[in-house]
């Protein structure tokens, strides 16, 4: 049997863009000098440094020098919170959200073993962060708020200008995971107003360990990398010339047909969804209205979500149970807890997450692979 393969685990990670590949190859093969060397076989990877960080930050309307090159949204993260913690001598609180990305919360963990008091916001059934909690949360000793931009299992879109209003009224710093949004929704650094915004191209097509940190002209940060002056010494270590070069390729051209592909994607996830609901399955959809439009988390009632990934894996279908990059572990989302997902619906969770590769072919297919699946465990139940 050949299958047609159909991937829609996008949020987990995302095709190479085929220009992207093709810009990162000549970096690798014809001009791989190291960037910093004062020979001139070092100028043109030095400029196409240069050239992706102009780039990027026309992306997000930030200036060229607030951009920072990073391997990804693990050491944004890290960076932004570790930093801030040690340059206040590991004093005062940090606010996060419940639901945050791993390298968020533990962090968090780490720097609270060390007298850091870490303060979480509660979210709704919706996966959304109240304001009003971080105004009554905020006090004097916080140093940094850090709020996701947009969920990387249920796809919930934070408030975040509001948030980053209330962070300032109060003189406080504010960094957001931006992960899951960058690439794929407008952004834009000025009009929000955050301090810090952690980035990772593989999200948006670019290449697998590379990534951004925007940090405002107005904030000193401090390095988390030690050694060479790369970065204007705040990421010290050569740079990944191919992985930088092609991730201003990938995020140009996501941004320029943005429009267009959010449209599109959101009518698979649509899809989806209507045909789920014509065959009748009892499921609940997760996640707000202001949402990303390619994250669509479902929990089905009394069936295993790690049951339904690996039949949808059987079909030739790609999809994640909770976070895909804690996939490996069979404990209930920190997410879907945090939202309270009725009890016997969440051990039923699937996220699917839709690319511009995905066609509303897919969507019909993954709904057909999921009524198949979930008819015949029926079966089975009732023999
Ligand atoms: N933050 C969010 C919201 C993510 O979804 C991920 C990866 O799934 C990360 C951070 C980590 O990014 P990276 O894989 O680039 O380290």
């Amino acid at each position: 049997m050949i299958l047609k393969k159909i991937y829609a685990d996008n949020a987990a990670t995302t095709r190479l863009d085929e220009d992207a590949f093709e810009a990162m190859k000549k970096y690798m093969i014809d001009e791989y000098a190291n960037p910093s060397a004062n020979y001139s076989f070092s100028r043109i990877p030095s400029k196409a440094i240069e050239d992706s960080r102009g780039i990027i930050a026309s992306c997000i309307n930030a200036d060229k020098n607030e951009i920072y090159f990073t391997s990804g949204g693990t050491e944004g993260n890290n960076w932004a919170i570790k930093s801030i913690a040690h340059s206040k001598h590991l004093k005062g609180n940090i606010i996060v959200s419940k639901i945050e990305h791993h390298a968020i919360l533990k962090s968090c963990k780490w720097l609270e073993e060390q007298g850091i008091s870490i303060i979480y916001l509660s979210v709704n059934e919706k996966g959304e962060v109240d304001p009003k909690e971080l105004e009554e949360k905020i006090n004097s000793d916080t140093i940094l708020v850090s709020i996701m931009y947009a969920n990387n299992e249920v796809g919930t879109i934070q408030p975040i200008k509001q948030l980053v209003h209330i962070a300032h009224k109060h003189g406080v710093l504010f960094h957001t995971d931006a992960v899951q949004a960058v690439g794929h929704i407008p952004i834009d650094v000025k009009d929000i107003g955050v301090d810090f915004l952690t980035a990772s191209a593989h999200k948006f097509n670019g290449y697998k360990g590379t990534g951004f940190t925007y940090v405002s002209s107005s904030i000193e940060i401090d390095s988390l990398l030690s050694g060479g002056a790369q970065e204007k010494g705040k990421r010290a270590g050569t740079e990944n010339v191919a992985g930088i070069v092609a991730m201003g390729v990938a995020l140009k051209k996501n941004c320029e047909t943005m429009a267009c592909h959010m449209s599109k994607i959101q009518h698979i996830s649509d899809k989806l969804i209507t045909m789920l609901d014509m065959y009748k399955l009892d499921f609940i959809r997760n996640g707000s209205a202001y949402s990303l439009p390619g994250i669509v988390s479902l929990s089905f009632k009394n069936i295993e979500g790690e049951l339904l990934m690996h039949r949808l894996d059987f079909k030739g279908i790609y999809v994640s149970t909770g976070a895909s990059c804690n996939s490996k572990e069979t404990v209930a989302s920190h997410v879907l807890e945090a939202m309270n997902v009725p009890s016997e619906y969440i051990n039923g969770t699937i996220r699917l997450s839709f690319g511009k590769e995905n066609t509303l072919y897919d969507a019909e297919e993954v709904a057909k692979a999921i009524y198949e699946i979930i008819q015949m465990k029926q079966v089975m139940k009732s023999k």
